[in-house]
């Protein structure tokens, strides 16, 4: 039998930022990976994600940090602004050392997913056999046996595998599929977000991303790679509406209707959103998985726990639980599913923090009405105050920048 043979054969669905860092590091390790993603292509979109503490040292460890650097956005921070426009506070990144609300490392999440899959490409030349990508296809049963799982796609022919991974994002269908329905796992949080690409209004202040509050909703402009474009960050404080999800003609009237009279640079917003190739939208949902790892099938990523965006903690979770399960599956690849149950373990600690959201929840970010704005706006001045930023420093830290690395995680130097 040679090294091929030997090492076992893992599926991942999903080629999204969990996916895609997992079957690098396994090619890099002479793992044979098959991924397989719904979409046709990788998907573009997404804001800034930012990478800070583990998450940063695991990109290290990965190798991406040069391609990260040349997707960097450069931001000074958050300015919250009233309706025309003016500033009432700051969270700049240099007062709070890259630990508050915008990390030292930004970097927008479709451009890091280009990282991951240009890194990958370039590991599978070096590595022929040992990756099959397939855009456009997904896993529709799955069933497994001591010896290993049997799964069926929409497309392709059923094949055998020795583990299935499923990085399939927060509405995860081998979650569905091997562990039980979405319902069982997801808490609704309040409300919705939206991001989408639109050209820099002229009178921004470059570099900064700025945030206004209006009943129901916040308004955002963030810095983009292209100084020519920045990302709309909207979100919505609202009951949940499962007409919304994958209507985009449903979505954009909610969209229209929540920021209409919102003022500032609602109108450009609304402008931009039609014609917007990118459009994210998605409720806001907590998962929590007790057991991420059920025999051959584990769970990665946003699949296998999430705090929703409002976190900011989705992406730096996702990276650290593929570096884990790498490790572990390289470490013993003849007890594929002893790796898997160890790196349960290890997982744990930072998917309980990734899900904290820094400052509460929906109802500290979004006003229900203009008395909550008036207070929201009050509040906000204090906390950007010089007095609070050790208070915020700690909040941001919740989201796990402070945990460190298992040992198997972290090469001895
Ligand atoms: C387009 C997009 C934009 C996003 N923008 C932001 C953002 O701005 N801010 C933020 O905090 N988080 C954002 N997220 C979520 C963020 O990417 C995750 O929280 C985090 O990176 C963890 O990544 P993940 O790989 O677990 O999930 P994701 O990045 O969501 O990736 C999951 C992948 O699985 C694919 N997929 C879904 N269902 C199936 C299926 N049945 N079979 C095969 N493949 C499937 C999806 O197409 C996607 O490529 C975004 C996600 C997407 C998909």
């Amino acid at each position: 039998m040679n090294d091929f043979d030997r090492t076992p054969h893992v599926l991942i669905s999903g080629a999204g930022i969990a996916g895609l860092a997992l079957a690098l590091q396994l090619v890099r390790k002479g793992i044979r990976v098959t991924v397989v993603e719904r979409a046709d292509a990788r998907r573009p979109g997404g804001q800034a994600v930012d990478l800070r503490g583990a998450s940063r040292e695991v990109a290290e460890l990965m190798g991406i940090m040069v391609g990260i650097e040349q997707f960097r956005v450069h931001e000074e921070g958050i300015a919250y602004v009233g309706s025309g426009g003016r500033v009432f506070g700051r969270m700049s990144m240099a007062d709070f050392d890259g630990e508050g609300a915008v990390a030292e490392i930004e970097i927008a999440r479709g451009d890091l997913a280009r990282v991951l899959l240009d890194a990958l490409r370039t590991a599978a030349d070096a590595r022929p056999r040992l990756l099959d990508l397939r855009f456009g296809d997904r896993i529709t049963a799955i069933a497994q046996d001591d010896a290993g799982a049997d799964v069926e796609f929409e497309h392709a022919e059923a094949a055998r595998f020795d583990i299935v991974v499923g990085a399939d994002g927060v509405h995860s269908a081998t979650r569905r599929l091997a562990f039980g329905p979405e319902e069982q796992f997801a808490t609704y949080l309040g409300g919705y977000m939206a991001f989408f690409t639109l050209p820099t209004p002229s009178d921004l202040e470059p570099g900064w991303f700025a945030l206004r509050f209006v009943p129901g909703a916040t308004v955002g402009i963030r810095p983009d790679l292209d100084p020519t474009t920045s990302k709309a960050i909207l979100t919505f404080r609202m009951d949940r509406d499962p007409a919304l999800r994958g209507d985009r003609v449903a979505q954009e009237a909610l969209i229209r209707a929540r920021i209409a009279g919102a003022g500032w640079h609602a109108p450009a917003v609304l402008a931009a959103l039609g014609e917007a190739s990118d459009l994210y939208f998605d409720e806001l949902v907590r998962i929590d998985v007790p057991d991420v790892a059920n025999g051959r099938v584990v769970l990665l990523g946003d699949a296998a726990s999430c705090g929703s965006p409002m976190t900011g903690q989705g992406t730096a979770t996702a990276l650290i639980g593929a570096h884990l399960l790498a490790a572990h599956l390289a470490a013993t690849p003849d007890d594929a599913v002893g790796a898997l149950r160890r790196y349960a373990d290890d997982i744990a600690p930072f998917t309980e923090r990734g899900k904290q959201i820094p400052g509460g929840g929906i109802e500290r970010m979004v006003p229900a009405s203009r008395i909550e704005g008036a207070t929201l706006r009050a509040l906000t001045g204090v906390m950007t105050s010089r007095l609070f930023r050790p208070l915020v420093r700690r909040m941001f830290a919740a989201g796990g920048a402070d945990l460190s690395l298992p040992e198997i995680a972290v090469p001895v130097r």
